[in-house]
């Protein structure tokens, strides 16, 4: 049988932490979305392509659902309810290594209003043992009506391929909507950005993380050089950010650098020159002119 081309939208979605950044990198084969302990930290809606030879998913990841406190927050809520509605399929994780409770039933019941089939991606499997699984696997049955419910380790890598074939099932015939070769719609200077407040988040604790933005400014290889060099601008809310992200006789800020810039390389595939600078923009958080500036409007 001639088998028709089939493609659409996946969304992902779970609760902070579960997972969803690890798997959709993992989906990719290459690091795009960051990756955090950190709750909250996923700002834009990334998109990553994976081809297959009947085949294309673009996958959506979003923003968790959380009580907006200023602009920002508010449109990330936007963000992740529009996604509900226009995607093919959904993609539902939760962490099986802790206990699946109200989180999780929360985002159960906002999935409950829509038609989209949704399957359960129990994840992090590879932190629990089989009876613990098979407790898991009940527990999160219960939690809605799901398409498929399929055990993960989206860091190990495990059943994959197998939780693709699932989604592919799920799709419309339809065309390739990108281009081979592409793996995500965001433009390098966006992944780069991201890659740079990654470090920032994993590095600085308290209220810095969630106050800080990047803006990177320039892209340029160095002629008749296996060399690029990348600028950037680090923007935080308060002058007393500044000092901890610079940190002791510069130590915070060239850690930052230094780990930004080896995921750079492999981004991008050659040596990198990174230039960080620190920049104060007094709550721009709440300022809807500098949200555009960074791309979250
Ligand atoms: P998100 O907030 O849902 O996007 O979660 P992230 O992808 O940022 O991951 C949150 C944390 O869980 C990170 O420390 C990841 O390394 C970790 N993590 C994600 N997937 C797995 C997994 O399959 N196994 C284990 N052991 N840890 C994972
Ligand atoms: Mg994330």
């Amino acid at each position: 049988m001639n088998e028709e081309f089939r493609s659409g939208f996946v969304g992902i979605i779970g609760r902070p932490n579960v997972g969803k950044s690890t798997l959709l990198n993992s989906f990719v084969k290459q690091k795009i979305a960051i990756i955090s302990d950190k709750p909250q930290t996923t700002r834009h809606r990334i998109r990553c392509i994976v081809n297959q030879p009947k085949a294309q998913i673009v996958f959506v990841d979003t923003p968790g659902f959380h009580k907006p406190k200023d602009s920002l927050g508010e449109h990330l809520n936007r963000a992740v309810r529009n996604t509900f509605k226009e995607v093919d399929a959904i993609i539902f994780v939760v962490d099986a290594s802790e206990e699946i409770g109200r989180g999780d039933s929360y985002i159960a019941n906002e999935l409950r209003m829509i038609k989209t089939p949704i399957i359960l991606a129990l994840n992090k499997t590879d932190k629990i043992n089989k009876s613990k699984l098979a407790v898991q696997l009940e527990t999160g049955a219960r939690l809605s009506d799901f398409e498929k419910i399929i055990p993960i380790s989206a860091k190990k890598e495990e059943n994959i391929e197998q939780l693709l074939a699932l989604i592919v099932d799920l799709l419309p015939p339809g065309p390739k909507y990108y281009p081979d070769e592409m793996t995500t719609d965001q433009p390098e200077a966006m992944v780069i950005a991201e890659f740079i407040r990654e470090k920032v988040l994993n590095l600085t604790r308290e209220e810095v993380p969630h106050s800080v933005a990047v803006e990177v400014e320039e892209i340029k290889p160095r002629k008749g050089k296996d060399l690029i060099d990348v600028s950037a601008v680090v923007y935080v809310e308060r002058d007393s950010q500044k000092g901890i992200l610079i940190g002791k006789r510069g130590v915070m800020l060239k850690e930052i650098g230094r780990k930004a810039r080896l995921d750079v390389e492999n981004l991008l595939g050659s040596h990198i020159n990174l230039q960080l600078r620190i920049k104060m923009k007094k709550n721009w958080r709440r300022d809807e002119k500098a949200l555009r500036q960074f791309g979250y409007s």
